[in-house]
């Protein structure tokens, strides 16, 4: 298939395009710079132009951003949206996360309809944020599933950059859902719900400073921080990076997938275990790292929300990573980078 990939120098995107190339499909990603395009071409001089192109998408918040990078030749068949601020280090929620996460999403889903009639499916990267009820806390009683949905509103959103992140992710699923009843277009709509994304990064896109927001907690781990008190997990479930990839790629191939929305998660962590893992496979940072003793970090003594994650395995078929495979090669990546 031909697909167009938004955010190609995202941590999640990166496995998306790897696992695209692999099976096949000839990719144009976008990014927002020539100096990022150069980076992913020079990881992947396997591929010829045919394979692997780019478009430069600058900012994702401006109106018809879009509408050069739908248009191919061949014609684009999917696209799978990624691009979305994913940090919480921002003044402007409505500029800096609202606007880019809600027109991002919509920017595309207008270009495709309006100028690529041939695109037939279309996934979109929306978070847990955008099911989390975040006022219910642990909400050891309930079960999530894909019928939840944040009720988070647009005053709320603009309290706090996490709650702004929350919300971002919120609408903009919200707005692609509402696009697909409204206007009827050609193609189809998959979302992917993944809560916090753990695993490998990239090595030719990354540094240990310029980490993506999920596995810095891995990072600040490894390098002390948690040694006189584990931070609180806050979500306490997670995937690995290179499965929520996979379920990208299988929403755009399986027929099953169309129109459906999937909370993808593998189960349950929290950073206690994350720390034991590193020390058990790295036994190098056992100076850096809280013992058994140290306070802090642990699951909620009241329990925690159960999950429902039957969808993702039973029409995707996806079989999940297990925590200790997923840090492990998260902090041989981080290695590589220079921890
Ligand atoms: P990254 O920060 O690594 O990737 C975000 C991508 O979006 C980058 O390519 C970034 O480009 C691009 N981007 C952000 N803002 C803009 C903008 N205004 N214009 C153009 N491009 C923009 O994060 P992840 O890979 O983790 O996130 C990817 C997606 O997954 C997001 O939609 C995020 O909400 C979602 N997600 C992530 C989770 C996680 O735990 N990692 C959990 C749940 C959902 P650049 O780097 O050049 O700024």
């Amino acid at each position: 298939m031909r697909v167009l990939l938004t955010g190609g120098s995202g941590f999640i995107a990166a496995h998306v395009l790897d696992i695209l190339l692999d099976h096949g499909h000839s990719v144009v990603t976008t990014v927002r710079s020539q100096q990022k395009a150069k980076a992913i071409a020079d990881a992947h001089t396997s591929y010829g132009k045919d394979k692997l192109d780019f478009a430069i998408v600058e900012d994702i918040a401006q109106e018809n951003a879009f509408d050069e990078a739908v248009k191919s030749d061949p014609p684009f068949e999917a696209v799978i949206h990624t691009a979305s601020p994913f940090h919480f280090n921002v003044t402007d929620v409505q500029k800096q996360l609202l606007d880019p996460a809600i027109i991002g999403t919509t920017g595309i889903l207008k270009s495709v309809k309006k100028s690529a009639p041939s695109v037939k499916k279309v996934v979109i990267t929306s978070s847990f944020a955008s099911i989390i009820n975040p006022f219910k806390g642990t909400w050891p009683v309930h079960t999530y599933s894909e019928a939840d949905w944040n009720p988070i509103t647009s005053e709320q959103a603009v309290e706090n950059p996490a709650a702004g992140y929350r919300a971002s992710k919120t609408f903009a699923e919200r707005a692609a859902w509402d696009f697909l009843e409204k206007e009827k277009p050609n193609f189809t709509i998959s979302t992917m719900c993944p809560p916090l994304v753990l695993g490998p990064i990239v090595h030719y896109l990354n540094s240990l400073d310029g980490l993506n927001t999920s596995n810095q907690r891995i990072r600040d781990i490894m390098q002390g921080k948690a040694k006189d008190e584990i931070p609180e997990t806050g979500t306490f479930i997670w995937v690995d990076v290179r499965d929520l990839a996979l379920c990208h790629v299988l929403s755009i191939e399986k027929e099953e997938a169309a129109n459906k929305r999937f909370f993808i998660t593998a189960g349950y962590f929290s950073n206690k275990e994350i720390a034991q893992v590193v020390g058990k496979e790295y036994p190098q940072y056992k100076d850096q790292l809280p013992t058994e003793k140290t306070p802090g970090g642990d699951y909620p003594k009241d329990g925690v929300y159960k999950i429902d994650n039957s969808r993702v395995k039973d029409v995707l078929g996806i079989k999940f990573r297990s925590f200790e495979e997923s840090i492990k090669d998260t902090v041989k990546s981080l290695q590589a980078v220079g921890a």
